[in-house]
């Protein structure tokens, strides 16, 4: 039996003790305000153990972690279909990328990068009467709290200054993959960008990865195991921008990180992990984070491969 809460707390302690490097994301202006030796993580096993240190009760800006909830709503419900809209290739390019785009017919490499996202979330806005609440509705669900709420805020901040995704969702539309208004495509994709949510909350939500699709209380199936699996093998492959080769060698975990800091990662059959640390590396992943979790499936053994 592993003693989890042990090996989170000395890792934890570790990491705090040595000096801190990289930047928060400063192009949205209210996440620059944040204090940036912030540090938490959380556990949830499979059998319902959770294990917490740090500032593990802080709410952050989920950022692009949500790409994974989006996509999981749209792919419940359109299955394969959703292929003829974003691919499933890594890209090797920065999440704002817009590089790779106008060659590849306006077909986003993959769906966690901004274009991907994007795409998924015009897809969402035909699927679903308002997606904002059928979303909130779930996360609310599953982790059994109305604490977790968008933070119009962050929003309105990302808004003023997001000109690569202005860029992006009008080169979608143009080039016929973006439906809907842009504006309204836009204002989804960043609202669900800025939900504020803790580490313990993070974990919880994310089990559903580690449990064949199906949400930890036993209530409901966001995903059949087969789309499940596919799933993780996303996040194993696009999670981490263009640093997911780098994270699969060091951590070994499906995962997906955020600008706000947040990173979370599944072993299937076994947990979910949120680490929240809002210094950024040059790729845009969590400094402490990645360390964090690198050291945490070194010091337990536990990882897919
Ligand atoms: N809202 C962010 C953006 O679209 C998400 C980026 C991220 O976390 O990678 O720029």
């Amino acid at each position: 039996m592993i003693d989890y809460q042990s090996i989170i707390e000395q890792i934890h302690n570790d990491i705090s003790l040595r000096k801190n490097y990289g930047e928060v994301a400063s192009y949205i202006p209210e996440l620059a305000a944040i204090n940036t030796e912030k540090f938490g993580v959380s556990l949830s096993t499979i059998k319902g153990q959770t294990y917490h240190t740090g500032d593990w009760e802080t709410k952050f800006s989920i950022q692009s972690i949500i790409k994974v909830l989006l996509l999981s709503m749209a792919y419940s419900k359109l299955g394969g279909q959703l292929w003829q809209r974003v691919g499933v290739e890594p890209s090797g390019t920065p999440f704002n990328s817009l590089g790779t785009l106008e060659n590849d017919a306006g077909v986003p490499r993959n769906p966690f990068s901004n274009a991907g996202a994007i795409v998924v979330s015009d897809v969402l806005l035909d699927l679903y009467e308002d997606p904002r609440q059928s979303l909130l509705a779930m996360m609310r669900k599953v982790t059994g709290t109305d604490s977790i709420h968008y933070d119009a805020k962050v929003a309105a901040s990302e808004k003023t200054k997001g000109y690569r995704n202005v860029a992006l969702v009008n080169l979608l539309k143009s080039l016929g993959n973006v439906h809907n208004d842009v504006e309204q495509v836009l204002d989804l994709y960043l609202d669900c960008c800025s939900i504020a949510i803790n580490c313990k909350q993070l974990a919880k939500l994310f089990m559903f990865l580690a449990n064949h699709g199906e949400t930890i209380d036993g209530q409901s199936n966001l995903l059949n195991p087969s789309q499940t699996k596919r799933m993780n093998a996303i996040m194993l492959t696009c999670g981490f921008y263009d640093e997911a080769g780098d994270f699969a060698y060091k951590v070994g975990l499906p995962g997906k990180s955020g600008v706000g800091g947040g990173i979370v990662a599944v072993l299937p059959g076994e947990f979910s992990i949120a680490v929240w640390s809002p210094r950024l590396n040059e790729k845009g992943n969590s400094y402490r984070g990645l360390k964090f979790l690198e050291q945490f499936t070194s010091a337990t053994g536990q990882s897919i491969f």
